[in-house]
């Protein structure tokens, strides 16, 4: 009996594993794999001022290559239980749909994955022809994730794991399964701009100094464009995302102004050269008149791309033969744990459709988790024949 990705999702959906509960939908994999011959590991993972972490690393087979799938069972919470016309956590199969929370993101890829897993297993005598079928499942994505894939590949490398490919499991096609693979994703920055002036009273300006002129200026010179884009990315973008002077009186002019501000950048920059870049602007923008500074958040999102390759031929081919459809290579949208999965091998983004992610009655059609299925199956057929 091929295991059935339906029946899968259904009850990881079920498991209450809000970020950081287990809610018992890590015991469940392992409930999947462990009979099927997978080594597994439970790992918790901890620190101050966070909650502790569960994960789950399960590999069959040894050597090279390890084809490594990367997931997360942790969910957003449902938020108003009363607004989901089906409840978020009872896993319900209406009209054709699962629904819950998780439904696609990301508990009903990480079922389409073991479900083809299994199926190739049990089609070839339990094992890979060669190499080994690895499952890293962080509970630690959808919050401050810091007790989740960075810990769980750190581990994994003590341990002597090594990792040639991963496809990570997130939703990431737009309308279709079949039409977007992620390869790469923008580096994301943060900073405050901060400008220093001189309270005094609004009716005598020349006794203050309104640092808000000052603070338009700088803004005006970091909203110039910051590139033409790249082979693999549109072009980087700045967004000031709040301006703060906190002044509650008609009559003061204020002593600072901040402005917030994100960097989505391609692979025109570094870290380090971007912020040299911006702090140029400012510096030239100010020209010797403004008083300000710029406070930079640490980032631990760099941008990378995963490079056409035989990998990459191999999932579009994969997706093509199931689906008919030819997927683009993205660089869009958020980050995701690939931005840490990319230090130990290449990555790829796919799973499902990622429509109704984090939204109410969140859902994915059974059809959508059949296709993913056969998707996977394809693809790991496809990779250990290859090696
Ligand atoms: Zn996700």
């Amino acid at each position: 009996m091929p295991a059935d990705p339906v029946a899968i999702a259904r009850d990881l959906v079920r498991c209450r594993s809000v970020t950081p509960d287990e809610g018992g939908a890590l015991a469940l994999l392992q409930g999947l794999l462990a009979p099927a011959g997978f080594a597994t590991h439970r790992v918790v993972f901890d620190e101050p001022g966070t909650a502790p972490v569960d994960n789950l690393y399960a590999r069959i087979g040894d050597g090279k290559p390890n084809l490594v799938f990367a997931g997360h069972t942790d969910v957003v919470p449902a938020g108003n239980e009363a607004a989901w016309s089906h409840p978020p956590f009872a896993g319900q199969l209406a009209g054709e749909r699962l629904y819950g929370r998780g439904a696609v993101d990301m508990k009903g890829g990480i079922a389409c994955f073991v479900a083809a897993a299994l199926d190739y297993l049990q089609a070839n005598g339990g094992k890979p022809n060669k190499g080994a079928i690895s499952l890293l499942i962080t509970g630690d994505e959808e919050s401050v994730a810091v007790n989740g894939t960075v810990k769980l590949l750190q581990w994994a490398a003590a341990r002597g794991e090594a990792f040639d490919h991963c496809i990570l499991g997130e939703p990431s096609n737009a309308d279709a399964v079949g039409d977007t693979i992620k390869a790469g994703r923008r580096g994301s920055l943060n900073g405050t701009l901060i400008v220093a002036g001189r309270q005094g009273h609004v009716a005598y300006p020349e006794r203050a100094d309104n640092p808000i002129r000052g603070l338009m200026t700088l803004m005006a010179a970091l909203h110039a464009p910051l590139d033409g884009g790249s082979e693999h990315f549109t072009p980087s973008h700045l967004e000031f995302t709040s301006v703060d002077v906190g002044n509650a009186t008609v009559n003061l002019i204020p002593g600072e102004a901040r402005a917030r501000f994100n960097i989505r950048y391609n692979d025109r920059h570094s870290q380090t050269a971007l912020k040299a870049l911006i702090e140029r602007r400012a510096e030239a923008a100010a020209a010797g008149r403004v008083r300000y500074a710029i406070d930079w958040q640490p980032s631990n999102a760099d941008v990378f791309v995963t490079k056409p390759g035989p990998f990459t031929d191999l999932a579009v081919a994969a997706i093509v033969e199931v689906t008919g459809r030819k997927p683009k290579l993205s660089t869009s949208g958020g980050t995701s744990d690939a931005r840490f999965i990319k230090d130990y091998c290449p990555v790829l983004e796919f799973g499902l459709v990622g429509q109704t992610m984090h939204a109410v009655d969140e859902y994915s059609p059974v059809a959508d988790l059949a296709t993913l299925t056969a998707i996977y199956r394809r693809i790991i057929e496809k990779y250990f024949a290859q090696q």
